[in-house]
């Protein structure tokens, strides 16, 4: 009997606390998992929190798939890549057309665009949906970012929508476009996500090695800061991963954590992206190379053996600059991971709708901050995608960026890496002047390899008379 609203394939920790809050949210999901053990501890669970009324648990994958109702809504939380393209096809036997398959792990954009071209000629739909929040978002509600058949996306619109995250009473799931575009929008998300994560860091190298600062101290100043314009979970959640004490030695944990960042592959295919089109994205580039630095813990000890110890002399930077100078940053970031996104809709013909999808990460998702309610008022408005020239953002970096200056200034000095921060300074100042160094570049280029250049009132594809410097 077809009894189920929605089904579930993979039941480890993102698949099983999405089924759990499908069923808290009155639908009915029929559970299935490759090996049976996770379908048994997924219904001790269930029945635990009272949910195994609306759990179908299912060890047979013919008859978990007759289980729900037709048109069906199949998602898959199964590991990203093969494992995707063979639970697509163990599917596909027992699929009607006009079902659909969700999935909604980690995948590349372009795999998902792959898999709804594979899908859409034999008439079952496909959603590639980026899900953020990790386990307590999927649990409780995640930022929902929806890509694929638009068609399909409203049989399984009302359910998912009802376990994503709320923002004042609206839902922070949303369709973006046909085919990887939520994997696509989701994917840079994780890029500003890096971005943000490595300015956080940087900004506590500073006071805790430039300000002298123990963590509990750094742990109040950005439980301080989370009450203000840097309010945000990555903010929130930084003030108590500083403030955790190790059980065992009493020692503040973050001291205790090796300084080696570790990385899944999103924060690169977001650099990869932005590179190929041609957008400019520093502060996720920053933030991956940043990552990378910190894997060759070997290499960067052996490196202060030869330079001896960073000569950290004490910093005038004040918090007030370190503050502003964060969210200088961190304005630049998104107006970067944002321009990635307009770009890639252009590319793609997806339409991606900025103000929405600034909405549903107002809450939910791991970037989730105060300032992207009003990224999505000012989108929503239709000013320009660039929201460095946004009249609200500019107001603020007009107030903010003489602080990131500073910061970013004391750290050359005090030998402090400040790769992301300076990153976005950077592209902010090339952003914002009107003549820039170029004109020596394509002179350079014409020089030696005939590529023309444009003067202004002559035309382009000009070119020099440069002296041969050929056998000198
Ligand atoms: P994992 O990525 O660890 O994947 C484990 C699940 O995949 C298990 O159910 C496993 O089944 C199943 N699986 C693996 N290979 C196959 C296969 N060949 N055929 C069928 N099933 C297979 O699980 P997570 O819950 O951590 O993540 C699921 C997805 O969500 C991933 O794409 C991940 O990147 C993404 N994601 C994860 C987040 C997180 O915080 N963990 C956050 C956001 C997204 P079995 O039990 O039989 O081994």
């Amino acid at each position: 009997m077809s009894t189920a609203d929605i089904g579930l394939i993979g039941l480890a920790v993102m698949g099983s606390n999405l089924a759990l809050n499908i069923a808290e949210k009155g639908y009915t999901v029929a559970v299935h998992n490759r090996s049976a053990g996770r379908v048994d501890e997924h219904m001790a669970d269930a029945k635990a929190q009272g949910l195994d009324g609306n759990t179908i648990p299912k060890y047979d994958l013919a008859d978990f798939v007759q289980t729900v109702k037709a048109p069906r809504s199949i998602i898959i939380m199964v590991k990203a890549g093969q494992p995707v393209d063979d639970m697509i096809e163990q599917l596909l036997p027992h699929l009607e057309a006009g079902d659909a398959i969700i999935e909604c792990g980690n995948s590349l954009f372009t795999d998902t665009q792959r898999r709804f071209d594979y899908l859409k000629p034999k008439k079952i739909g496909y959603l590639g949906v980026g899900v953020s929040g990790g386990e307590e978002g999927a649990r409780h509600g995640p930022s929902i970012m929806v890509g694929g058949s638009e068609e399909q996306w409203h049989n399984a619109e009302a359910v998912l929508t009802a376990i994503a995250a709320k923002f004042d009473g609206e839902s922070c799931c949303a369709y973006l476009g046909e085919g990887g575009a939520g994997h696509f929008v989701k994917t840079i998300h994780n890029g500003i996500e890096y971005g943000d994560m490595q300015m956080i860091a940087e900004v506590y190298g500073v006071m805790r090695d430039g300000l002298g600062m123990s963590a509990k101290e750094c742990a109040d100043v950005f439980k301080e800061w989370n009450n203000g314009p840097l309010n945000s979970y990555l903010i929130e959640i930084t003030g108590h991963v500083l403030d955790a004490v190790d059980a065992e030695t009493s020692k503040p944990l973050v001291e205790l954590i090796l300084d080696k960042a570790g990385q899944k592959g999103t924060g690169v295919w977001s650099a990869i992206v932005a590179q190929q089109m041609g957008v400019p994205a520093t502060a996720i580039e920053g933030a991956v190379a940043a990552r990378s630095i910190s894997s060759r813990k070997a290499e960067r000890v052996a490196a202060e053996a030869i330079y001896g110890k960073p000569d950290r002399q004490k910093t005038d930077v004040t918090l007030a600059d370190l503050e502003k100078a964060l969210l200088a940053g961190k304005i630049v970031s998104y107006a970067q991971g944002f321009a990635v996104i307009a770009k890639a809709s252009e590319e793609n013909g997806w339409a991606l709708p900025l103000a929405t999808i600034a909405k549903i990460w107002r809450a939910g998702c791991i970037i989730r901050s105060r300032f992207l309610d009003q990224m999505s008022s000012a989108y929503a408005k239709g000013e320009a995608t660039n929201l460095l020239v946004v009249p609200d953002f500019v107001t603020i970096m007009k107030d903010s960026h003489p602080s990131l200056r500073k910061v970013v200034a004391a750290a050359a000095m005090g030998e402090f890496p400040m790769v992301c921060l300076s990153a976005a300074l950077s592209y902010f100042d090339s952003y914002r002047q009107a003549r820039g160094t170029a004109n020596l570049i394509q002179g350079q280029r014409d020089f030696f390899g005939a590529h023309g250049f444009e003067i202004e009132g002559r035309g382009s594809d000009l070119h020099g008379t440069w002296p041969s410097t050929l056998g000198k």
